[in-house]
């Protein structure tokens, strides 16, 4: 309780703060993360291959009917909601002491919940596009469709906008949210491993006054933190309600 009042002070005297997260962001909202127990990597993938290999740039093009089957089943959650941690970000934003969140996660949630400023370092299932034509498309495309989603424009092979193992980031989202993070004179990162680089590696950017970090489970920074909350994150930012 007495972290979660310090979070709330420092919180309230921010004009700047970051929030950087990841997939423990929506475990709250019904979306299983990657790492931890309950996590889509715990899961035998029935391919006989780790889901690593599966979510891979060089596996959507050589077996893309197995790429789309297990992209489907584990990735997508039209049905989600934003839970408490989506919305009290919107809420610190509109009250004008955030600034930006950076995300890795992919769900859009944080859009849905009314942030304004995100930069998405991994893309969106919700958006998807025409490897041939570069029509864009929405979430449906690949809902409403079985197997490879082709383009109804030119039949070309449709894949998500988002960032698969052996692809590089989008420079200008890492440009923006390097910018966010070494602007921030509060830094909070919750509901990620931090094992996923270069995404993790972002915080080495931040030169502003507290750092904070939520996370149920242990992280490689935790030692480097100013306040660290081994709690849900959903449950911890519903506590903090500022002027
Ligand atoms: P990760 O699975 O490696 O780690 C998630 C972390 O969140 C764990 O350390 C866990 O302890 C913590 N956690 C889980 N639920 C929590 C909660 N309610 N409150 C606080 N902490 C909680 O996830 P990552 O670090 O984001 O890296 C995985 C990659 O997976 C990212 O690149 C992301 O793009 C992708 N991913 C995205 C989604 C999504 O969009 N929702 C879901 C799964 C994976």
């Amino acid at each position: 309780m007495q972290a979660i009042n310090q979070l709330k002070t420092w919180l309230q005297a921010s004009l700047s703060a970051v929030f950087f997260g990841g997939a423990g962001v929506s475990t709250e909202s019904g979306i299983p993360d990657f790492r931890s127990e309950k996590g889509i990597y715990r899961t035998i993938s029935t391919y006989g291959v780790s889901p690593e290999v599966i979510l891979s740039h060089d596996f959507l093009e050589e077996k893309p009917e197995i790429f789309y089957d297990y992209y489907r089943k584990n990735l997508i959650y039209p049905d989600a909601e934003p839970n408490k941690a989506h919305l009290q970000l919107a809420e610190w934003e509109r009250q004008g002491h955030l600034a930006a969140v950076v995300t890795q996660n992919i769900d859009g949630l944080h859009q849905k919940a009314g942030s304004r400023t995100v930069h998405e370092l991994h893309g969106s299932v919700l958006r998807n596009y025409c490897l041939r034509c570069g029509h864009k498309f929405g979430l449906e495309i690949v809902t409403e469709s079985d197997g490879i989603p082709r383009c109804p424009e030119c039949g070309g092979f449709v894949r998500p906008d988002v960032v698969l193992y052996g692809e590089g980031l989008d420079q200008d989202v890492i440009s923006d949210s390097i910018r966010a993070i070494y602007q921030a004179d509060l830094m909070i990162v919750g509901g990620t491993s931090l094992n996923v680089y270069p995404a993790a590696g972002l915080l080495q950017y931040f030169r502003g006054k507290h750092l904070v970090l939520v996370n149920l489970d242990e992280t490689p920074y935790d030692s480097q933190a100013d306040l660290v909350i081994h709690e849900k994150i959903g449950e911890v930012f519903g506590q903090i309600q500022l002027d």
